[in-house]
């Protein structure tokens, strides 16, 4: 089942726990706005490329719509639908007031130079500087972007516009980035692994983790886990797999990913076929990169008893199904990893303000917004008896269906 199938499954699933009418169900189901431009660009050898980007709108109901934009040789509309529809629900569950958006190019960017990325950044922009805005579409960094991509959309952006800090979130500091932004999504993962872990009464010192994904999200939430005491037993990137059962000293695994660019042949760990990660013995399993990673073929292996989604849809329906008859327990991905866009609102309030906070602010405001957030999905899943995913859906899109009723339909 593909990524939006899967989505608008979950979507009718809460629909239905909630009684909600169809012809709401059907607006709040079919995206505000769907983009697709065509990106040609000189390459630095004189040659010209042409790339394919996407900004799918899905929902504008509760503010500005609100998401990353990713550069991955996978990106399809399909996908970005997809993502563009979670993000409206991952607004609407941490309660920031934003709708949801996502956008990408499908381009490997490892395989462009510098000025190469910058000048595909900004012709893409150009096609959609009209569309997006701080009061209409607010982008971010996702897979393949950081701050210096949403550096060159603010400057491209704001030659048409004036300037604009608050059109992009997960900018450079120097720009009018928050602090606290760069390492908020897996901060946000830990907060959530946290609640979840209280209210089983464990923590995570002693617990033993498997994190796939070594990029932003994944190498932070092994940092803070690591600094918290959970015992990090394999840790995966597109490289490779390493473990140690005697805990990876996380540190040092950074310092030599930063030195060789990978994960494999490091002196602190053994290497580890990429396949048997996820269904290594641990107790909690916490994939931070692609979606779909948990499937049919391998859902029965998973020896995790929690599973935390760090990434967008990592599991699909029938691993779903199949995990949680195991007895699995699944912190969903509209809450799991909802603390980037939630520092994301920080920035782009600081921006509005004109303000900066410092970072002990922002620390403190995400840890209060994701541990509400969990208490307020408990209380869903026993008012609804449901799992956890149905929890989060059924608070969100109650949150969504509300607003837009308020708003109403007179044209
Ligand atoms: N790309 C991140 C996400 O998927 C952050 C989005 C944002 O900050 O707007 O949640």
């Amino acid at each position: 089942m593909n990524a939006l199938a899967a989505t608008n499954r979950n979507f009718r699933h809460a629909s239905r726990i909630l009684g909600l009418d169809s012809k709401l169900e059907k607006s709040l189901l079919i995206p505000f706005r769907e983009i697709k431009v065509e990106c040609t660009v000189p390459k630095d050898d004189g040659s010209l490329a042409t790339y394919v980007g996407f900004r799918v709108q899905h929902d504008n109901a509760r503010g500005p719509m609100k998401g990353g934009i990713r550069y991955h040789p996978e990106v399809d509309p399909d996908e970005v639908n997809a993502l563009a529809q979670l993000m409206t629900w991952k607004t609407a569950v941490v309660d920031i007031p934003y709708g949801g958006a996502k956008g990408g190019i499908g381009c490997t960017p490892r395989d462009l130079s510098m000025s190469e990325l910058e000048r595909l950044t900004r012709v893409f922009t150009q096609k959609i500087h009209d569309l997006i805005g701080t009061h209409t579409d607010v982008p971010a960094p996702d897979m393949g972007t950081n701050a210096q991509t949403m550096a060159w959309i603010l400057d491209e952006y704001s030659k048409f516009h004036g300037h604009s800090p608050a059109v992009v979130t997960g900018k450079p500091i120097d720009l009018g980035g928050s602090l606290g932004r760069e390492a908020a999504t897996g901060r946000g993962v830990v907060f959530a692994t946290e609640a979840l872990l209280a209210q089983h009464g464990k923590s995570i010192k002693g617990l033993t983790f498997v994190i796939q994904g070594f990029g932003n999200v994944g190498s932070w939430v092994a940092r803070l886990i690591h600094e918290r005491g959970g015992k990090i037993i394999a840790v995966s990137d597109v490289t490779g797999a390493v473990k140690n059962q005697n805990g990876l000293d996380i540190v040092d695994l950074l310092r030599h990913k930063e030195k060789t660019g990978r994960l494999t042949n490091f002196s602190g760990g053994d290497h580890m076929d990429l396949n048997e990660l996820l269904t290594h013995e641990c107790d909690v399993l916490i994939p931070c990169a692609l979606g779909g990673v948990l499937n049919k073929e391998n859902a029965a292996d998973v020896k995790a008893k929690f599973l935390i989604e760090a990434a967008n849809h990592p599991t699909d329906p029938e691993a779903d199904e199949i995990l949680s008859k195991k007895g699995v327990v699944i912190l969903p991905d509209i809450y799991a990893n909802a603390g980037g866009v939630t520092v994301s609102y920080f920035e782009w309030v600081q921006n509005i303000q004109g303000f900066m906070w410092e970072e002990e602010k922002v620390n403190n405001e995400l840890k209060k917004y994701m541990t509400k957030a969990f208490q307020n999905i408990k209380a869903m899943c026993q008012s609804h008896n449901c799992s956890l995913r149905m929890g989060a859906f059924t608070l969100a899109v109650k949150r969504v269906a509300r607003a837009t009723t308020l708003r109403g339909w007179e044209a």
